[in-house]
């Protein structure tokens, strides 16, 4: 294999063809350094023969013995069954499956070896389907000298193939070691006991002593080497992209004209909090470089206001400012409040989003290239090929969460129409903990508004059982006699929309024949966008009472005198969803209440789960029990955060690297700058190439 190299194609390696090709790739394995960043799940140890009488049930082991009986069991199913005996105690392996000349050669004396799980069978222990091994009568038998590694993998891909490649790859990596590139000095020392190339050969073929159950827990340090790795070129990436938009120019925005006339006439005062990231943001635009700034705020802290404002400080200097949402409920929204404020100063708002018939479409996309309009508003209608704008000179992205990082980059290429960047200001309301925001952010200056407008009343929030839903229906009644206004939430039951529509539909109407005096509504994703939007227009001027939805409601949308929740299988939604849903509520200065109702029996890890939500209406504080709850797999997947899923990290496990990660960041960009690229590569290859940032 001497003119192999690490970074050659997977099909260069023996037994790898198109189609072994095609499904490494569905896992991101292109190179050969790439399957070995494919690390092992678990470990099975073969290294030793246990002694049958030791054997626990459901332990994996290595069994060797001789063939008591052998006898075919006819039973509910027709099954071979061999009794092994080695002296200190007998197995029974069960084959279900066999051929005649598996039965031929598994009969009584024949010295066998097994390696497979144990289960307690009818009478004694049995392995079903092992793998087993005949061997020879005296002849001695040698053992795996390191665990066996057992990897994740896709369909149609057995672990033995895993093996062979894993094998090829592993010899070539003992003829030419990976290059190290990171220096001694930035290696935090809980992981500088390995380089890459040791850590590597450790994770695949752990020594016959390690701790096995440090290792399944990726606690090891060598995985944490690894992961140490892949944290800090996820870091540079970031920071590339950063330092690369830095080298463009941006409309330095000097007039302030509209903003002043804005503030006379909004109906309330700023609270000091947005005051503050009002000013860090009109200080970013004053610059010639590209603002690159993350708005944090928890639902309801007031984003809208200051989106407002930043695209007040554009058109105020001549250029145009674009604000995207994640749904069209949202933009629709958005569209108003911004025609709202912005109409009587002259402002023309205009919006984009999928459901515009072609020509209503060609006259917006229009209006948007010869500057007619002054702010678009959308969805992601807004990426499309055919929308260019005259002079763009910001981009707001609400509920950024809901995008990639892929798509910023997307939107903001528009703005080179006139060879500069837009400036750029992204609005969250998924608080993460600090130490995940660098790895989630590290290409954005960040801004927090700490603080809700003032008179504003934490939502009260109950988990009931759903056998109280008469008593939850009451409450409804009451609220609604008192001119408020209610939501109820069905969330998904089956991974079909359809079916949750389905079930927002019947619940629409067992609620109305419960409630015949209330105006009930229904809105879901299957509706057309019009009637979505009258549903919407309807409850907010107060023509609903009783608004039943999907979680379609869940980001954005805004109807202050809403003030009760009812959230029915609330069990199913992670936290930080049901905080945003609870988020639609509370928005007005009335006191507002949340019903989180569950189907018993729930777990008490269930219970804590809703039982935190009762005790904080903080988002920071919640984002992070659910972290802790669920792991950021699930809770900080790409759709939550834009975070590239990461092939040996685990953001919860290993968040105690973080802030050397970044230090390691700065001391590499600083001090070791040609190292930055090939490390980058090594991780991420093309995945975070976004092209001519
Ligand atoms: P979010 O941060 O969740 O996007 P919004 O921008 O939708 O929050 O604001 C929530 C509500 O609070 C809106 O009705 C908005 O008009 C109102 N609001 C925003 N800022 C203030 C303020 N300073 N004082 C009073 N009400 C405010
Ligand atoms: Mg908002």
């Amino acid at each position: 294999m001497a003119e192999l190299a690490i970074a050659d194609p997977v099909t260069s390696l023996k037994g790898v063809g198109e189609k072994l090709a095609e499904k490494l790739e569905r896992l991101g394995i292109r190179q050969i350094q790439d399957i070995l960043f494919h690390l092992p799940l678990r470990y099975q140890d073969r290294t030793r023969v246990q002694p049958i009488g030791s054997l626990r049930s459901q332990q994996e082991a290595l069994v060797e013995g001789i063939i008591q009986l052998s006898q075919i069991k006819f039973g509910r199913r027709r099954s071979l069954l061999c009794h092994i005996s080695d002296g200190t105690g007998a197995i029974v392996l069960r084959l279900f499956h066999f051929s005649k000349s598996q039965q031929q050669q598994l009969v009584r004396g024949q010295r066998i070896r097994c390696f497979g799980e144990v289960r307690s069978g009818p009478s004694a222990m049995e392995m079903v389907h092992p793998e087993y091994q005949l061997l020879q009568a005296d002849e001695p038998q040698l053992v795996e000298q390191a665990l066996t590694a057992v990897y994740p993998t896709t369909e149609g891909l057995h672990q033995l193939s895993w093996r062979k490649l894993m094998q090829q790859a592993l010899q070539l990596l003992n003829q030419q070691a990976m290059p190290d590139y990171l220096p001694d000095e930035v290696l935090d020392p809980r992981v500088a006991q390995f380089n890459l190339t040791r850590a590597l050969q450790y994770v695949h073929l752990p020594p016959a002593d390690s701790d096995v159950r440090q290792l399944v827990a990726r606690e090891h340090p060598a995985q944490k080497r690894l992961a140490f790795e892949e944290l800090l070129a996820q870091q540079l990436s970031m920071r590339q992209i950063r330092l690369r938009s830095q080298h463009h120019r941006a409309p330095a925005f000097s007039s302030d004209a509209l903003v002043h006339q804005f503030m006379q006439q909004l109906p309330f005062p700023l609270t000091s909090a947005q005051q503050r990231v009002v000013e860090e943001i009109r200080q970013d635009v004053q610059q010639t470089i590209p603002m690159q700034r993350l708005l944090q705020g928890d639902v309801g802290s007031g984003k809208t206001v200051v989106a407002a404002l930043a695209a007040l400080m554009a058109v105020s200097s001549g250029y145009q400012a674009v604000m995207m949402a994640p749904t069209e409920l949202l933009a629709e929204q958005h569209f108003r409040t911004f025609r709202n404020w912005l109409e009587p100063l002259g402002i023309q708002v205009g919006w984009c989003v999928g459901k515009q018939t072609a020509s209503q479409r060609k006259q917006v996309v229009a209006a948007f290239a010869e500057g007619k309009v002054n702010i678009a508003i959308g969805t992601h209608a807004l990426f499309q090929d055919d929308v260019s704008f005259h002079r763009l000179g910001l981009i707001i992205i609400d509920e950024q969460h809901r995008f990639g990082v892929h798509q910023r980059m997307a939107l903001r290429d528009k703005g080179k129409a006139i060879d500069m960047l837009p400036h750029q200001l992204v609005m969250t309301a998924t608080p993460i903990p600090r130490t995940l925001a660098m790895t989630a952010y590290a290409d954005l200056n960040v801004s927090v508004i700490n603080e809700l407008p003032p008179g504003r009343q934490p939502v009260s929030t109950v988990v009931v059982a759903d056998n109280r839903r008469q008593e939850v229906i009451q409450r409804i009644h009451v609220a609604c006699q008192q001119k408020r206004q209610v939501y109820w939430v069905c969330t998904l039951i089956e991974e079909s929309e359809y079916l949750q529509c389905q079930a927002a539909e019947d619940t629409a109407q067992q609620l109305q024949q419960a409630l015949p005096d209330l105006r009930v509504a229904l809105v879901h994703g299957r509706m057309k966008s019009a009637d979505k939007e009258a549903v919407m227009q309807a409850f907010k001027q107060g023509a609903v009472d009783l608004l039943v939805a999907t979680t379609v409601i869940e980001v954005g949308v805004d109807v202050p005198n809403a003030s009760l929740m009812v959230i029915e299988n609330a069990e199913r939604l992670g936290l930080a969803q049901l905080h945003q849903l609870r988020g639609r509520v509370g928005r007005g200065s009335i006191q507002s209440h949340c019903v989180l109702m569950y189907h018993p029996p729930l777990s008490e890890n269930g219970l804590a789960r809703l039982a935190c939500l009762r005790e904080s209406n903080d988002g920071f504080v919640i984002a992070q029990r659910d972290l802790e709850i669920r792991g950021p797999g699930e809770v900080l997947g790409t759709r939550q955060t834009g975070l590239p899923q990461f092939r040996v990290a685990n953001l919860l496990a290993d968040q105690e690297l973080l802030p050397a990660v970044t230090h390691a960041a700065e001391t590499l960009m600083k001090d070791y700058p040609e190292k930055v690229s090939p490390l980058i590569n090594r991780w991420f290859g093309n995945k975070l190439n976004f092209g001519q940032v």
